[in-house]
């Protein structure tokens, strides 16, 4: 059997794309399939080709994860866009971002777009969170649509990957969108009020660019909180630097207890305060916990 992947979903229409021939071909489910599960975005299909239109999907294969929101199935990179300025930063916001899509098992990258923008001043303000995210174990990336500068290394850094946009409104999304892509396309907004977005009715796609790479034109979330996907006690699980270390209790909260060597690592700069103050904000902690700690 052929292998494809599904790029455009919607209603009744399921676009496959063929690795082999790298055409689009409709998608017809066989009925075993079509009983088993819906069919997503994303999804890896196995079948055969009918006619030079037509694709016959005899088999779905696992998901190794599914955003709800785009419904895309097996993203391997979410490019969670902000800027330093036009929108002003947010770290809370970004650390949420992070933890949420972690917890989705989709690997977040941070882009840092409009760097066009910045003055020496701000300049060191963004090599400080660069710094900052890598020191977590973060991969960050720094580019603008405006200048056309870092797309050679985000292509790269992006091969072979089904991706999908996320970040606040403003930061450059649908632009990063168009120039990865190579034609101008809005990116389509997800309704923010109801849970049925736009995608309910227009459907998700997936575009094809570089080498083998795949993008979303519906972004992710702009800002969620990550208490509403998870238990408080599962956070601490998704700030990828505290992993590192092995506190006295293995399910330590980092919070109140003795011998955390997370809070040492804190202490000691290790850790920054800025990621631990946002860990104690998120789960809804007292901030003074980290005023012990952090200078
Ligand atoms: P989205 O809401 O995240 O999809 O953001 P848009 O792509 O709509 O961009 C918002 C605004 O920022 C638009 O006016 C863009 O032209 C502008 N913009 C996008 N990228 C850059 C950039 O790299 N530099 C500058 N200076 N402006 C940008
Ligand atoms: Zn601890």
């Amino acid at each position: 059997m052929k292998k494809g992947l599904v790029i455009d979903r919607e209603a009744q229409m399921i676009g496959v794309y063929l690795f082999e021939d790298g055409k689009t071909y409709r998608g017809i489910p066989r009925k075993k399939v079509l009983k088993k599960t819906k069919i997503y975005a994303g999804d890896y299909v196995l079948g055969e080709v009918v006619d030079q239109n037509s694709f016959a999907i005899e088999d779905l294969e696992e998901r190794k994860n599914f955003l709800v929101r785009p419904p895309v199935a097996n993203v391997d990179k979410v490019l969670v866009v902000m800027s330093i300025k036009m929108p002003e930063f947010d770290n809370f916001l970004l650390d949420n971002l992070l933890v949420v899509y972690e917890h989705l098992n989709a690997d977040p990258v941070i882009v840092f777009n409009k760097i066009d923008l910045l003055d020496q001043r701000e300049i060191k303000e963004l090599e400080k969170w660069e710094k900052l995210y890598k020191d977590a174990g973060y991969d960050v990336l720094k580019v603008s649509v405006q200048k056309n500068t870092g797309f050679e290394e985000l292509k790269k850094y992006l091969e072979g990957a089904i991706c999908v946009l996320a970040g606040p409104s403003g930061v450059g999304k649908s632009s990063i969108l168009s120039k990865l892509i190579g034609i101008q396309l809005e990116t389509r907004e997800v309704s923010e009020k109801t849970e049925r977005g736009r995608h309910t009715t227009t459907g998700v796609r997936l575009f094809p660019f570089g080498k083998g790479s795949f993008i979303g034109d519906t972004p992710g979330f702009s800002s969620v909180d990550a208490l509403y996907f998870m238990d408080k006690k599962e956070v601490r699980l998704y700030f990828r630097e505290f992993l590192r270390y092995r506190c006295k209790f293995p399910d330590c909260t980092h919070t109140r207890e003795p011998e955390c060597r997370v809070k040492e690592a804190v202490s000691a700069g290790e850790i920054s305060c800025e990621r631990y103050r946002n860990y104690l904000r998120i789960i809804r902690e007292d901030m003074s916990i980290a005023e012990e700690i952090c200078q």
